[in-house]
């Protein structure tokens, strides 16, 4: 633990990256922390089509490996580990990994969020089994089978219609009758064949047989009617994606930092209550949660963690 770097970056996501070149191009010495792989929750998605110049097919992983190479150019430093520990009290913040101890004069948090499970019984059993959270992921394991997808926001509406790629039926389960979903894509997936609806109905419980998914149980939740539904005969399984929205992964800030909700408060440049650290992308409190905003995060992040140690050498 002898290097001190001007700014340690949690997360490797839409938002880290973006700090990662900013502050790499500020000719800070930067270092990226991520747990496991480039790109947190956009590379779970197939299709970009609302980052401003995605004009082609752009998947969120062509995306992230771009905006990778990009903060690798500018010198940011990247490493793989998982941050269990901090210390941003004092002036040299101080973060522990399973792998390794980091210190840096500034930290910007971009951990992004993970997905919400359903909450049911059977869930855990069936993940892997089944059940999923990456329709990019897991699609093509569904081919010619059916789906069902929880959820009405844009995630689950535009993951139900990568899903009419490979599966015969893609049903939409949703606890109102209403969907949260961008009108531009309600309107895609209304028009979609594929694309079924089960509206007022939540997943009650989560069954199969042999270790592989082959029922759920619905819920309707304005009769309080009970409903199975069975793998059709033939196909032996089907495939459950949840796609219920996201929880901040801000467990290792917990008492540390002033949060919102589990969601950790920044003001609009960024600033968290604790001097020389900031927030970015999905895990700061804020109204709209897309990779446009995310980078937009991450560059004020770095252009702040600058101005702030630029002050502390005065
Ligand atoms: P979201 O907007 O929070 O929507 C979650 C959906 O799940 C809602 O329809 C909600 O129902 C439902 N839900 C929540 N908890 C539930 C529960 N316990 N049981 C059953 N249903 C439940 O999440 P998201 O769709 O993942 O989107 C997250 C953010 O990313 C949003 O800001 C979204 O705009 C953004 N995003 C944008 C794009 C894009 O611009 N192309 C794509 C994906 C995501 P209710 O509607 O009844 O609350």
């Amino acid at each position: 633990m002898s290097k001190i770097y001007d700014v340690l970056i949690i997360g490797a996501g839409p938002a880290g990256l973006s700090a990662g070149i900013y502050a790499g191009r500020a000719r800070l010495h930067t270092l990226i922390i991520e747990k496991l792989r480039d790109g947190g929750q956009i590379v779970n998605t197939a299709e970009i089509e609302n980052y401003p110049g995605c004009l082609e097919e752009e998947s969120g992983m062509t995306l992230i490996e771009r905006m990778s190479k990009q903060a690798e150019r500018f010198g940011a430093e990247k490493t793989y580990d998982d941050i269990v520990e901090v210390d941003l009290s004092g002036e040299i913040k101080k973060i522990k990994g399973t792998r390794d101890e980091y210190q840096g004069k500034t930290v910007i948090i971009a951990t992004g969020s993970s997905p919400r499970p359903i909450g049911c019984p059977g869930e855990k059993e069936y993940a892997g089994k089944g059940v999923s959270y990456c329709a990019t992921c897991d699609g093509p394991f569904f081919e010619g089978l059916e789906v069902y997808v929880v959820g009405g926001g844009d995630t689950a509406v535009e993951e139900a219609l990568f899903l009419t790629k490979y599966a015969k039926k893609v049903n939409i389960v949703h606890r109102r009758d209403q969907l949260r979903a961008a009108k531009a894509i309600q309107e895609k997936a209304k028009a979609n064949e594929k694309i079924h609806f089960i509206w007022d109905s939540v997943v009650e419980e989560i069954k199969g047989e042999g270790g592989i998914l082959n029922e759920i149980v619905l819920k309707n939740v304005k009769t309080g009617e009970l409903k199975s539904l069975k793998a059709d005969e033939g196909d032996m399984t089907f495939g459950l994606f949840g796609f219920i929205g996201f929880v901040p992964q801000t467990e290792i800030f917990e008492g540390k930092i002033e949060m919102e909700n589990g969601y950790i408060k920044t003001d609009e440049n960024m600033r968290t209550n604790i001097p020389g650290v900031f927030a970015a992308g999905d895990v700061r409190a804020k109204s709209l949660r897309q990779v446009v905003t995310a980078a937009a995060d991450g560059a004020i992040a770095a252009v702040q963690a600058e101005k702030y140690l630029e002050s502390k050498e005065k």
